[in-house]
């Protein structure tokens, strides 16, 4: 197969294009951005000043695609956290306990990591990325199969591809445009989060340099609103995100952001950022809803065109999922091409379509599930509260208790909150029946 177009050059879509890498001559990266050489936030990614963490699972995906990702990524900065020790997490108004659980997380800027990935990618010597180039539409043939793109940069131009990868993450014109051209829209279901993050960047104080750590303390809902995340990253700095919702917004000047930290659930942060200095101004950013789209719904949706990452869905972003649900539709991407590629190197783009579609939606819809569990605890949020909503939560408290008293149980949870692996293996009747009441 000659050539892929893949559109934008986020974290989805320098993934995507890794793994398309692997099986066409040519990759081609678009985005409107100028792409910069250092690891700085840039336009086209709003929301990229605010914490980003990756999972583990995320990391494994990146590193699969991309091998020597890993190692680049600590050379250039990127601090190891070990799980369960330095990276903490307060829940259902305690911390977990304190244990290592076995397994490193790395925490950098989102900047640094899309760095280091875009290098890495590059390295391949068959892709190419374009930057400042807008998207203006698809070409296709009467039959509906898409033949290229049309964008606009310093002039208007047209590319031709075999296969088109739409990653141009939750504002994708892809949308509009199918609309716009008689393809009708996907389905799509979606909670009103009404969600609000501030960031400061501080400088780590002398005492605590060489100290990496990372803690998170989630609000108790429905009676709390309040949370804050803050994570030691490359260069001496820590990154602090302050989230709340509806009415109540996180603050953005530093002796506000310390009576926020003070009023928190547990001291510690407060106890951390107190005596550190701020590096940069805060950067504030609000989340209405939280959506999944079916693409594979569509009757139309044009063969030769696949969506991937923020494109499909869009999380709430306190559990950390979109960067790595992007990385895995990459991976599934990748492993699908595998499958549909014949012998004599032509790809049959309906078996493409129809094995990696409804795999990404699923893995999407899952990872928007797991938020809209935690939101509608808030009777605020907006949208249908999942069927079994309350058996649900019933477990998660019975799973917070048995993470206190079972190790194992704590390792496994952790394990599986970090994509690892699946539900499945907690013992959840066993959860249910020694852990099921307050007083377990
Ligand atoms: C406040 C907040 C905090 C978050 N925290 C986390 C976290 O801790 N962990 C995590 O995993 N995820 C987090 N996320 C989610 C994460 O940002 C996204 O899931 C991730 O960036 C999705 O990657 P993507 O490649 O699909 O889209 P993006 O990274 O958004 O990339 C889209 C790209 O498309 C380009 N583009 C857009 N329109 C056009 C156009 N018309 N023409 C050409 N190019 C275009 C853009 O310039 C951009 O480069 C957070 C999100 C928010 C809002």
């Amino acid at each position: 197969m000659r050539n892929a177009v893949v559109l934008g050059a986020g974290i989805g879509g320098l993934l995507a294009a890794g793994a398309l890498s692997r099986h066409f001559e040519q990759v081609v990266v678009l985005d409107r951005d100028q792409i910069p050489d250092t690891p700085v936030s840039r336009v086209g990614v709003p929301q990229g000043p605010q914490v980003h963490a990756v999972m583990k699972r995320g990391e494994l995906a990146i590193e699969n695609i991309l091998p020597g990702f890993r190692g680049r990524l600590a050379a250039a900065g990127g601090t190891s956290l070990r799980v369960g020790l330095d990276f903490r997490v307060f829940e259902g108004g305690g911390w977990h306990p304190r244990r290592d659980l076995g397994f490193t997380l790395s925490s950098q800027t989102r900047a640094l990591l899309e760095q280091v990935i875009r290098e890495r990618l590059l390295a391949n010597g068959n892709v190419t990325l374009r930057q400042r180039q807008r998207f203006r539409g698809l070409t296709s043939t009467a039959g509906g199969v898409v033949t290229g793109v049309a964008f606009e940069g310093e002039g208007a131009e047209e590319i031709s591809a075999d296969l088109v990868i739409d990653a141009m993450g939750r504002g994708s014109p892809i949308p509009d445009w199918l609309a716009r051209n008689g393809y009708g829209e996907a389905p799509s279901v979606a909670t009103g989060i009404d969600l609000y993050y501030s960031t400061i960047l501080f400088h780590v104080p002398e005492r605590w340099r060489g100290e990496p750590w990372c803690l998170v303390l989630r609000a108790t809902a429905p009676d709390q609103v309040r949370g804050a995340t803050v994570v030691s990253i490359e260069d001496d700095r820590w990154l602090l995100s302050m989230v709340s919702r509806f009415d109540d917004r996180p603050p953005t000047t530093v002796p506000d952001c310390l009576t926020f930290l003070e009023g928190l659930e547990s001291p510690e942060i407060y106890e951390r950022i107190r005596h550190a200095e701020p590096a940069a101004k805060a950067r504030r950013f609000h989340i209405p809803e939280s959506r999944v789209r079916f693409f594979e719904r569509m009757p139309g949706y044009p063969r030769g065109l696949l969506p991937l990452g923020d494109v499909i869905g869009t999380f709430n972003p306190l559990l950390a999922q979109g960067m790595s649900i992007a990385a895995i539709h990459a991976e599934t991407l990748g492993e699908t091409l595998i499958k549909n590629v014949d012998a004599a190197g032509g790809l049959d783009l309906d078996g493409l379509a129809s094995d990696y579609m409804p795999a990404v939606s699923a893995l999407s819809h899952r990872a928007w599930s797991t938020g809209a569990y935690v939101d509608h605890l808030y009777p605020r949020t907006g949208g249908e509260r999942p069927a079994n909503f309350e058996a649900y939560h019933h477990f998660r408290k019975a799973l917070r208790r048995a993470m206190e008293a079972d190790p194992e149980i704590h390792r496994r949870a952790i394990r599986v909150a970090q994509m690892l692996d699946p539900s499945s293996v907690l013992p959840r009747d066993r959860i249910l029946a020694e852990f099921g009441s307050e007083g377990a």
